[in-house]
């Protein structure tokens, strides 16, 4: 299930929380301004009738013909209709329209004398009737109130509690919006500031305000965490150093009395000779694994220089190559550069960036008999540089672990060399991130493994 992100989830609760709540509070105003305003409206137009009623009988008894202008003006000055049955005939002056009004059920009640009042809601007009019997002269008075102007009132009073409803909808979503910034934002920077920690930019902190006890909890709490986690690398790696700065020495002098050793190769008898071998070649093999730990302690203490130079990349590759051929005294592999890229500026360290290329080329040399292609194009805005070779390449489950420190993969144990640390790649992915660039590994045109290294390029003269 795909899931939301923490700041949608309460910007909806906020806003659908305030929706809920103004409609809610909407509906109960309006049901109740309604029931209150037809209940008032009910009262007078009942009193309303009542007089009207008794104006009628005293018209009947003086002089009825006048009843018809009785009805005229009534209608007139209440917007009711008035309408008099008499001996179950309605009289000429009723409104034949209103006439419908009046149900059957309250004619048989006025009838039997009883004064009568009824609420009809047809098709949504509320309509109220009034039944008051004059039994003497047999007559029975109706008056029909349509409650119109109420309609109006209540269609209103809709209209402004749904518009409110929607403004106090709005105002809680800027509501949540606002508490989710507050929320959300230290959440956010501890993420930011954990991924950059995570790259290596170990100097990062978070800037604890004095804003909310909470939050300046969290920033000093999480700075101290990884201060003392900056600590106990600086530590390890302190260690590390040394240990490998002591061993430097010996080191020396034991590779010294070998080659002293080496030089009485012949005086030696063939046992002797065999375990010279031996020893060079294990002498050999911890010198680099020394090596490479004492620049790996160093660049993880943040003791190695990073000296970034911004220098013109096919330049500087086409003499790493060269350095680097000439270090193992291995034939050059070509350099195909990709039309179009017209040697552009890269910002590298110069020294690690000749140490990248030497070992790229020197693995391919103990991988794959050598690097076939170094091949540079252009991807966007940055610059790819593949290190090709024609080997058994790297299987797609070991892409990522051979950048790991001591990984010693499949081509290693399959040809059995001995020598490597596997610290290498390791060492050469540290110095790529240095530059800001990426390294992975992939398959070459040639069916080997691809090394594709790549670094932003940039703007600029390196004066
Ligand atoms: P090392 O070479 O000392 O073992 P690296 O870190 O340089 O250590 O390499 C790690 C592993 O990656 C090697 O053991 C090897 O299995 C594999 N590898 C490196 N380069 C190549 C290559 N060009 N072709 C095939 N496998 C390679």
């Amino acid at each position: 299930m795909r899931r939301r992100s923490l700041r949608l989830r309460l910007l909806v609760t906020f806003g659908l929380g305030a929706f809920v709540l103004s409609s809610m509070f909407a509906s109960l105003t309006y049901f109740g301004v309604q029931r209150l305003l037809i209940a008032n409206q009910q009262q007078t137009d009942l009193r309303q009738s009542y007089v009207n009623a008794a104006l009628v009988r005293s018209t009947l008894y003086t002089s009825p013909p006048q009843l018809a202008n009785l009805l005229a003006s009534i209608q007139k000055a209440t917007a009711s209709f008035v309408l008099v049955q008499t001996h179950h005939q309605w009289l000429a002056r009723s409104n034949p329209a209103a006439t419908k009004d009046v149900s059957a059920a309250i004619i048989k009640l006025v009838n039997e004398g009883h004064a009568t009042e009824q609420t009809l809601n047809i098709n949504g007009e509320i309509i109220f009737v009034v039944g008051v019997p004059i039994p003497a002269v047999e007559t029975q008075v109706f008056e029909v109130f349509r409650l119109n102007s109420l309609e109006h009132t209540l269609q209103i009073l809709l209209f402004v509690l749904g518009a409110g409803a929607l403004i106090t909808s709005f105002i809680g979503m800027s509501g949540g919006l606002w508490v989710t910034r507050r929320a959300v934002r230290p959440l956010e920077e501890v993420s930011r500031a954990a991924a950059q920690i995570a790259d290596g930019a170990l100097t990062t902190r978070l800037a604890v305000t004095r804003a909310d006890r909470e939050v300046q909890q969290l920033g000093e709490s999480f700075n101290e965490m990884v201060s003392q986690l900056v600590q106990r690398l600086e530590r390890d790696a302190r260690f590390a150093s040394d240990v490998s700065h002591e061993l430097r020495s010996p080191l020396t002098t034991l590779a010294t009395t070998a080659s002293v050793l080496q030089q009485h190769r012949p005086d030696l008898s063939p046992a002797g000779q065999e375990s010279l071998d031996l020893l060079l070649a294990d002498l050999s093999i911890f010198q680099s694994l020394v090596e490479d730990l004492l620049e790996m302690a160093r660049s993880d203490a943040g003791a190695a220089p990073l000296v970034m130079e911004t220098v013109r990349a096919i330049e500087l590759l086409r003499q790493s190559v060269r350095s680097a051929a000439g270090h193992q005294a291995l034939s050059e592999p070509t350099l195909e550069i990709e039309p179009g890229v017209d040697d552009p500026f890269v910002k590298v360290d110069r020294r690690r960036f000749e140490r990248v290329i030497t070992n790229l080329i020197d693995n391919a040399h103990r991988y794959a008999d050598g690097a076939v292609a170094l091949r540079v194009s252009r991807v966007g805005e940055q610059l790819a540089i593949n290190v090709d070779d024609a080997g058994p390449g790297i299987t797609p489950d070991e892409r990522e672990q051979v950048f790991e420190r001591f990984f010693r993969g499949r081509a290693a144990n399959d040809r059995g060399i001995a020598r490597g640390t596997g610290l290498g790649l390791a060492l050469v992915r540290d110095h790529v991130r240095a530059f800001g660039g990426t390294i992975t590994v992939a398959t070459s045109p040639e069916g080997g493994a691809r090394f594709q290294i790549v670094l932003p390029i940039v703007e600029g003269d390196p004066e």
